[in-house]
């Protein structure tokens, strides 16, 4: 008789940021749906949930959904989102009945009002049920990793790319690990090395020129030789004022632990050998912007570096938009905008209505200005959309209703909560023609680069200031360890 292994899946994910000016509540994550047990489909979707489903089907294993739970970056979750998220992880460990092993896919950089890492307390329950059930854990290129954590599981795989485009591979690697260790091929041990530094994202993609080119281009042939089983690289979301937080090396190999240490050493000297590359950043700063606007080639895809949502981002930074206003082109700008009370203004008209608006900068007014727009509804709605990836693909974004707001050639999509603008399916959804546009804006410092790469003939990123800024001497650490480059510049070498 055949051997059905049974392997619970759950997904549990936010990115939370320190410097977001608002809380993460429940509603958050109910806006985007949260399934607990069978209610949760066993969707092959782009997401590491997708991945696992698959690599579980392929690898002759049996998913069992446990929970899936999702929320857009935004500030520290409340006490209330740990205790719901735990309860939920709790109600389908209850109704799965026995498992043979266990997936979770996390963020990796969720932090709490009242708790620096509520993931560890997610992973100490399921182990508190199961002390010695094969866990393994996936989670985000930009996870805050730490021994705390990793103790917690067998093994642990983050994204091998940013812009990330393998959130679905990350999940059938993970599958796949999992059922070689269940059929005893494998014992994974895992190492980990810890660095002060945090990586501008804008400036840290995994090809080149990133930054975080060399590592990964090591890791990849490392994971070629015998006994190497995942090595991951998280230069970790640099806007969480933790005390521990930083970028950190992971190593799982097949039952070598010297082995495993000796790589995340080798690895940890590659970060730290990416300094220069960070002190020698340059970014487009809004007053150069209009000389860009008069000079590159349409469709130009500008990144908001300070106020990128998938990273914390508040959405409503008028800096941009400030700009395009003052410096029209003769083709389209599109540019995402959160501003609840903006459509529910307009929401009531009719398309073809003139407004007269003050609009933005209501959720976080201390990086940039409300701005006065007079201009046509041109239109709107409401309702989800599907990311298009290739991250996150097939993964069901809301951002309430929005409404499109034509100021001469610039159109300002106003929406009531805050997106991924980082894919092109934000802006089909407002039947924006992105072939045909003069700029398109997306509130993202880098992410946004693989899936626009078929329409942009001219990429920048500006370098706002906001809760994702990259000039983190801008932001208002207090509680991180320091010295912390690049803060710090006194940042002895640890290796
Ligand atoms: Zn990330």
């Amino acid at each position: 008789m055949p051997v059905y292994r049974r392997v619970g899946i759950g997904l549990l994910m936010q990115e939370s940021n320190s410097f977001a000016p608002h809380p993460t509540t429940w509603e958050d994550f109910a806006v985007q749906g949260v399934r607990v047990g069978v209610a949760a489909p066993l969707t092959v979707d782009g997401t590491e949930w997708g991945g696992m489903v698959y690599g579980c089907h392929e690898a002759g294993l049996v998913p069992v959904p446990l929970v899936r739970a999702w929320a857009l970056a935004g500030g520290p979750v409340t006490p209330d989102v740990v205790a719901r998220l735990a309860t939920a992880l709790a109600q389908g460990l209850d109704d799965a009945g026995p498992l043979d092993g266990l997936l979770l896919a996390l963020h990796g950089a969720m932090i709490a009002s009242d708790d620096t890492d509520p993931e560890v307390a997610f992973l100490q329950m399921v182990r508190n049920r199961w002390p010695r059930i094969p866990l393994g854990i996936t989670c985000d290129l930009h996870a805050h990793l730490h021994p705390t954590k990793l103790r917690l599981a067998d093994f642990c795989i983050a994204y091998q790319t940013y812009p990330h485009d393998d959130t679905y591979a990350t999940g059938c690697r993970a599958a796949a690990t999992m059922a070689r260790v269940l059929n005893g091929e494998v014992r994974p041990v895992m190492a980990h090395r810890h660095r002060p530094i945090l990586f501008p994202p804008d400036i840290s993609g995994t090809a080149a020129p990133g930054c975080l080119a060399p590592i990964a281009n090591w890791a990849r042939a490392r994971e070629k030789e015998a006994g190497v089983l995942h090595i991951s690289y998280c230069p970790v979301q640099p806007w969480l004022d933790v005390p521990n937080t930083g970028s950190s090396v992971v190593v799982v190999t097949d039952g070598d632990w010297m082995r495993a240490e000796a790589l995340a050493a080798e690895g940890a000297a590659l970060l730290e050998a990416q300094r220069p590359a960070v002190r020698a950043r340059q970014a487009l700063s809004l007053d150069a912007l209009p000389g860009l606007l008069q000079s590159a080639r349409p469709p130009i895809v500008l990144g908001d570096i300070g106020d990128g949502t998938a990273g914390g981002g508040s959405g409503d930074h008028t800096g941009i938009l400030t700009v395009l206003l003052a410096h029209p082109l003769s083709c389209p700008a599109y540019v995402p905008l959160v501003d609840a009370a903006g459509v529910r203004r307009t929401w009531p008209l009719t398309v073809g209505a003139i407004v007269d608006l003050t609009v933005g900068a209501t959720l976080d007014p201390r990086w940039s200005s409300p701005v006065r727009i007079h201009g046509r509804v041109v239109a709107r709605g409401d309702g989800p959309y599907i990311l298009e990836g290739p991250y996150l693909r097939g993964h069901r974004m809301t951002v309430g209703r929005w409404v499109r707001v034509a100021v001469g050639t610039v159109h300002v999509l106003l929406t009531e909560r805050a997106g991924l603008t980082s894919d092109p399916a934000f802006f089909t959804m407002t039947g924006a023609t992105l072939g045909e546009a003069g700029v398109i804006v997306v509130k993202s410092p880098l992410l946004f680069r693989r899936a626009f790469s078929d329409i942009a003939r001219t990429v920048a990123v500006v370098d706002t200031l906001g809760p994702t800024a990259s000039r983190f001497a801008a932001l208002p650490f207090r509680r991180i360890s320091r010295p912390m480059f690049p803060l710090d510049d006194d940042w002895k070498d640890q290796s």
